[in-house]
C-alpha cells in the first residue's frame, strides 16, 4: 500500500507530504455519476487525495458515490445544497442553502465537511456566517483549471494545469452539468497527475488555512 493511503485515518499528523512540496487538489459540482467514478481511478492510479466539494442535492441523489468518495480518503466540502447564484436569494434561503448543503454531506458520510466553497467563487457574509457557524473555513483556491465554457478545452486544461506551483490549491469540476467539461478535464488529468510527481509536487489534503489562498488564475 502507498503511504497515503496507509496512514490516512490512522496517524493523520504523518499522512501528508512535506508542506513545502504540497499542492490541493480539489473538484467541484459532484458528485457526477458518469464522471466522478472515472476521476476516482484516476486518482487512486496515481496514488493521490483530493477534496471534493459536493452539492448536497446531487450527493443525496449518489449516496454510494459519496460514500466511495470518503472510503477512498478523499475530502468532502460544502458547495452549498442546489449552487443557486448566492446573489438571487434572500439571507434566510442564502443560508439555508450552506446548511442544507453540509447537512447531506454529514448525514451521508456521518462526517461534517470542515470547508465551504461558495457557487461561482461569490462571498455572501450570511454563507460565510452560516459556513463558520457549521465549523467550515472558507476553501477558494490558487489556479483554476477553466475546464468549462469555450476555454475548456483538454489541451488549454493541461496547460493551465501544468501552471500549478508548490501551496496551489487547484479548482477543477467533476459534475457534468452546465458548462463543465469533465470530458476534457479527464483527458487532461492522468498528464497532470504524472507531471506533478515529476516535479517533486505531491497532493495532500486542504489545510484549515484554506482561506489564505486568493486566486491567481
Ligand atoms: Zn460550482
Amino acid at each position: 500500500m502507498s503511504r497515503n493511503r496507509e496512514t490516512a485515518g490512522l496517524l493523520p499528523g504523518l499522512a501528508q507530504p512535506p508542506e513545502a512540496r504540497r499542492v490541493y487538489l480539489s473538484f467541484d459540482d459532484g458528485p457526477d455519476p458518469r464522471w466522478t467514478p472515472r476521476i476516482l481511478d484516476l486518482l487512486a492510479q496515481a496514488d493521490v487525495l483530493a477534496t471534493f466539494f459536493l452539492v448536497g442535492r446531487r450527493a443525496l441523489a449518489q449516496p454510494a458515490l459519496v460514500r466511495r468518495i470518503a472510503a477512498a480518503g478523499h475530502a468532502l466540502g460544502n458547495h452549498t445544497f442546489s449552487h443557486r447564484h448566492p446573489w438571487t436569494m434572500a439571507a434566510p434561503t442564502a443560508r439555508k442553502e450552506v446548511r442544507d448543503g453540509a447537512a447531506a454531506v454529514a448525514d451521508l458520510t456521518g462526517v461534517a465537511p470542515r470547508f465551504f466553497r461558495p457557487p461561482h467563487r461569490r462571498l455572501r457574509r450570511c454563507m460565510l456566517e452560516e459556513a463558520m457557524r457549521g465549523g467550515q473555513a472558507l476553501a477558494l483556491w490558487d489556479l483554476s483549471a477553466v475546464d468549462w465554457g469555450p476555454l475548456g478545452a483538454a489541451r488549454t486544461i493541461a496547460r493551465r494545469l501544468a501552471a500549478t506551483q508548490a501551496g496551489d490549491i487547484v479548482l477543477m469540476h467533476d459534475g457534468g452539468q452546465g458548462i463543465n467539461r469533465p470530458a476534457e478535464l479527464v483527458e487532461a488529468l492522468p498528464g497532470f497527475l504524472a507531471d506533478l510527481g515529476r516535479r517533486g509536487l505531491m497532493p495532500a489534503l486542504l489545510p484549515e488555512a484554506a482561506e489564505r489562498h486568493a486566486p491567481r488564475a
